[in-house]
């Protein structure tokens, strides 16, 4: 096995980060997602909405009675300041 560079991107339906282990996204994954999304923060939003309901429905499908705080890790980071 070689070196392989792992791409900090989710995996289901733990939406643990498949390269560092930290709960997704983590913090390269959201400054890429920066980078990817400058300009354009309605996009970002949107985007992580979308992942944040996907998220919701696996985790409450995993542990059912647990509802984890996914608004402040999904969208909290990615508002607008000032
Ligand atoms: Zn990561």
């Amino acid at each position: 096995m070689g070196r392989r560079v792992i791409p900090h991107v989710p995996m289901r339906p733990l939406w643990r980060c498949r390269s560092c282990g930290a709960e997704w996204p983590c913090q390269p994954a959201r400054l890429s997602l920066l980078v990817e999304y400058r300009g354009d923060r309605t996009g970002l939003l949107l985007y992580l909405g979308a992942l944040m309901t996907e998220a919701g429905e696996q985790l409450a499908a995993l542990n059912p009675g647990h509802v984890p705080d996914l608004h402040h890790r999904f969208l909290g980071w990615a508002r607008a300041r000032g």
